[in-house]
C-alpha cells in the first residue's frame, strides 16, 4: 500500500463553472488575435454567452478548440447556429480538423492566442477576470475536508497551469498539484502519480476521460466518478461503463465518509 493517499480533480465544469469566461476570452482572441476575414464581432456579443456556444461545450476538449467554436459562430456566411448545430456534434472531431486545413491553423497557435487573450484580461484587470469564473463551493469545502483524513488533492486539466493556477489562488485552494495541457495526458499524469501514491478518486466531467482511465490497465483501479454539475452530454449519464459512477454534489462527502 502506498502511505501518501490523493483524490484528483478536473477543473473547467468541476471546480468551477468558467462558461462565462470561455465565451469571452475565445471571443476576444477570436477578434485580436486571429485576423479571420470571415467574422464580424459585434461588441454585443460580450454581453451574453451564445446558447450554441453552450450546447458545444460538452464536446470540448482543448481550450483552443473553442476558438473554433466561436469562429464559426461568428461568421457571416453560414455561421454555426441551431440549424446546423446536431451535424456539427455529430461529426465533431472531424469537422474541426477540416476548419483547421482550411484556414491553415495549427492548433497550437489557436491556443496561443487564447492563452494571450487570458493573459491580456489578467494584466489589464486580473479580478473582473477571475470573476468569470463561478466556483462550485461544494467542492471547494470537499478539498478542505478530505485534508483532515490527511488526502492530498490534485487538479489535472486541460487549460493552461499558470490560468488554473491563479484561479485556484483567489479561491483559497493550494492543491499539492496543478498539472495544465503543458503536461501530457490525463492518462500519462494519473499513471506517473499512481506510482507513488494511492488515488482514492478521479472527479471528472468528461465521460471519455475516465473511459480512458479505466482501459489503462496500470490505472483501472483507480475510482472514477463523473461529475453530473459538469458540461454533460445528453446521454453521458447513461450505462456508465467500467462501475465509473455518476456523482452529484451533494454526495461529495460520502467518498470519504466510510
Ligand atoms: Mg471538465
Amino acid at each position: 500500500m502506498h502511505p501518501k493517499k490523493l483524490f484528483l480533480f478536473d477543473f473547467d465544469g468541476v471546480i468551477v463553472d468558467g462558461m462565462y469566461e470561455y465565451w469571452h476570452s475565445s471571443l476576444l482572441a477570436c477578434e485580436k488575435y486571429l485576423n479571420s476575414q470571415d467574422i464580424c464581432i459585434d461588441q454585443n456579443l460580450y454581453k451574453q454567452v451564445s446558447n450554441i456556444f453552450i450546447e458545444m461545450r460538452p464536446w470540448i476538449k482543448y481550450g483552443w478548440e473553442m476558438l473554433i467554436i466561436v469562429h464559426e459562430i461568428t461568421k457571416t456566411e453560414n455561421p454555426l447556429n441551431n440549424n446546423n448545430k446536431i451535424n456539427f456534434q455529430n461529426k465533431y472531431h472531424q469537422n474541426c480538423k477540416e476548419i483547421l486545413l482550411k484556414n491553415s491553423w495549427v492548433s497550437e497557435d489557436l491556443q496561443k492566442c487564447l492563452d494571450k487573450s487570458r493573459k491580456y484580461q489578467i494584466d489589464k484587470d486580473f479580478d473582473s477576470w477571475v470573476k468569470l469564473h463561478k466556483p462550485f463551493y461544494e467542492v471547494i469545502d470537499f478539498i478542505e475536508r478530505i485534508k483532515k483524513y490527511k488526502i492530498n488533492s490534485g487538479i489535472i486539466t486541460t487549460k493552461g497551469t499558470i490560468f488554473a493556477e491563479k484561479i485556484l489562488e483567489r479561491l483559497n485552494i493550494f492543491p499539492e498539484f496543478v498539472f495544465g495541457y503543458e503536461s501530457g495526458t490525463k492518462v500519462e499524469i494519473a499513471s506517473k502519480l499512481s506510482k507513488e501514491y494511492e488515488i482514492m478518486g478521479f472527479i471528472e466531467d468528461r465521460r471519455k476521460t475516465l473511459v480512458d482511465i479505466k482501459q489503462n490497465s496500470y490505472i483501472r483501479h483507480i475510482p472514477c466518478y463523473l461529475a453530473d454539475w459538469g458540461y454533460l452530454k445528453r446521454n453521458d449519464k447513461n450505462n456508465l461503463p467500467y462501475e465509473i459512477k455518476l456523482l452529484k454534489l451533494k454526495d461529495l462527502g460520502q467518498l470519504v465518509a466510510n
